[in-house]
């Protein structure tokens, strides 16, 4: 197996062991992208030079320590090459969001989350694909160019953080930033075969994270495994004076708490979720998966959320509404693209936006503008609002009765590329599972739990707010009970046999 196909934690320990070096790594991560990126499409930027620079200097941070016998300034993430989504500012490198809006924009400061990445040793590989502005489940959204799914080139990555989960399922990082409004991290972690985690409400700070709805977004990591998964999330988690929407709540050491017993703890199965007409393969994947959380030794309770159902118009509404305000700076003035030759300031935002926007996110625009109007806005947003409380009722009662909930990620595996381009409503229904978890502010993660046709399947555990030890420790035991041998993506799989 190439240092490229690894995890954080393996190289982590072969870095410290002095049996591998970041350069390496860094050179391994740079040939796959070399081999493989123009069948994947996964990156927007692809900051080489940097990446090597911060390798050396990752290098020279490890001899130090140990030269000093001191290992405490090094971190599992020291040297190791990570991704980030285009809507993460980087200090001088284009952050685009994968709109032609802002195909040029070159953020004069890092997101609180980068620089946290950065002060731990991380290399910085480049800026990754994703649906224009995160509005989307595949991908394709994007203005610049479609991502393939390693597992299946025919196939969407899913979305919106599409280029990071193909990034990483394809060995071009070892691991990503996403981020998740409705679902964006774990749909397409599940289908590219990954663990990808949304946190708390708050438990991340989204400083520098250019906003789509502010009330939902959160960023998190998409990684091979739940132990790398922890890495991740306590590397950027944690209290921002630059975020006032981020909380105080103490970052415990995620990844000790992984080994601890999951017995006593119980698992709760939402009636709804299961009876809404899923496909039978995945039913079956998810029975499996209660039955090994069962023998591991986690009670099994079956809870209800009743108004499960409004959960996707609500999510549409409210995010729409949020886009349409957030979105509103972007005009062409201050910046983003700006239309030629107009002949007022009118003019001039009216074309820029015309013209740089793609049809998606004007579609949201519209929809938000117009759930906001004085004359809609009660019988629309206030209504979605009343309903999002319903939802947080639902869930709190829920969580009276169990530690943890799951149910599917997505009620399908990975869409061929190009198979549903009218029909954004049915796209929209795919987000039935996910959205529940961003309006009522709980964390959630995707484990991988088997594949359908060859195609991985994901498996969504819910915990409670500020829970994510429990959240994880429930995942490891998943993981290990799923015992997937080799994770590897086809793409990744075949490098040996490439010859190089
Ligand atoms: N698919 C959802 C949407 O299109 C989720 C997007 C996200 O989480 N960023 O809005």
């Amino acid at each position: 197996m190439k240092l490229c196909d690894m995890t954080i934690h393996e190289l982590a320990m072969l870095l410290k062991a002095g049996e591998a070096t970041s350069m390496e790594i860094t050179k391994s991560v740079l040939d796959r992208i070399d081999e493989v990126e123009e069948l994947i499409g996964a990156y927007v930027t692809v900051t080489r030079d940097e990446a090597l620079e911060q390798a050396n200097a990752a290098d020279e941070r490890i001899a130090i320590a140990r030269k000093r016998g001191d290992f405490s300034g090094i971190s599992p993430l020291t040297g190791i090459p990570l991704a980030l989504k285009d809507n993460v500012c980087t200090k001088g490198t284009r952050t685009t969001c994968s709109s032609r809006m802002l195909a040029d924009f070159v953020p004069p400061y890092d997101a609180t989350v980068v620089g946290r990445l950065r002060d731990l040793g991380a290399v910085i590989v480049g800026k990754t694909n994703m649906d224009e502005f995160a509005m989307g489940s595949s991908t394709e959204n994007s203005a610049f160019h479609v991502t393939r799914n390693p597992w299946d080139l025919e196939r969407v990555p899913g979305g919106s953080s599409g280029g990071s989960a193909a990034a990483v399922a394809a060995g071009e990082a070892i691991g990503a930033l996403g981020t998740d409004t409705g679902g964006s991290i774990r749909q397409p972690a599940s289908f590219c075969g990954l663990v990808g985690m949304k946190p708390t409400y708050g438990r991340v700070s989204r400083y520098g994270v250019v906003a789509f709805s502010s009330s939902l977004d959160q960023v998190g990591p998409m990684t091979k495994d739940v132990r790398d998964c922890a890495i991740m999330l306590a590397a950027i988690s944690g209290r921002d004076m630059r975020d006032a929407t981020s909380s105080p709540e103490p970052v415990p050491d995620y990844s000790s708490l992984l080994e601890g017993s999951v017995e006593g703890l119980t698992v709760g199965v939402p009636a709804e979720f299961l009876h809404s007409g899923l496909d039978s393969g995945i039913r079956e994947l998810m029975d499996g998966a209660i039955r090994m959380l069962q023998e591991a030794g986690l009670e099994v309770a079956e809870v209800s959320l009743p108004h499960f159902e409004h959960a996707i118009a609500v999510y549409y509404l409210i995010s729409s509404a949020e886009a349409s305000s957030n979105l509103a700076r972007i005009d062409g003035v201050r910046y983003g693209y700006r239309a030629p030759d107009a002949s007022g300031v009118q003019e001039l935002i009216r074309r820029s936006r015309s013209e740089a926007f793609g049809p998606e996110v004007k579609r949201r625009i519209m929809l938000g503008t117009h759930a906001l109007s004085s004359k809609h806005y009660e019988e629309h947003y206030v209504k979605a609002l009343k309903a999002r409380t319903l939802l947080i009722e639902d869930m709190n009662q829920a969580f009276n009765k169990c530690d943890c909930m799951i149910c599917p990620t997505c009620p399908t595996v990975a869409f061929k590329i190009g198979e549903k381009p009218d029909d954004p409503v049915a796209v929209y229904l795919m987000d039935i599972y996910t959205t529940i978890v961003n309006l009522t502010g709980v964390p959630a993660v995707s484990v991988p739990c088997g594949a359908l046709g060859g195609l991985p399947v994901g498996a969504q555990l819910i915990g409670k707010a500020f829970d994510e030890g429990t959240l994880l420790r429930i995942a490891y035991s998943l993981e290990k009970a799923c015992a997937i041998s080799d994770r590897r993506a086809p793409v990744a799989a075949a490098d040996g046999r490439r010859g190089k």
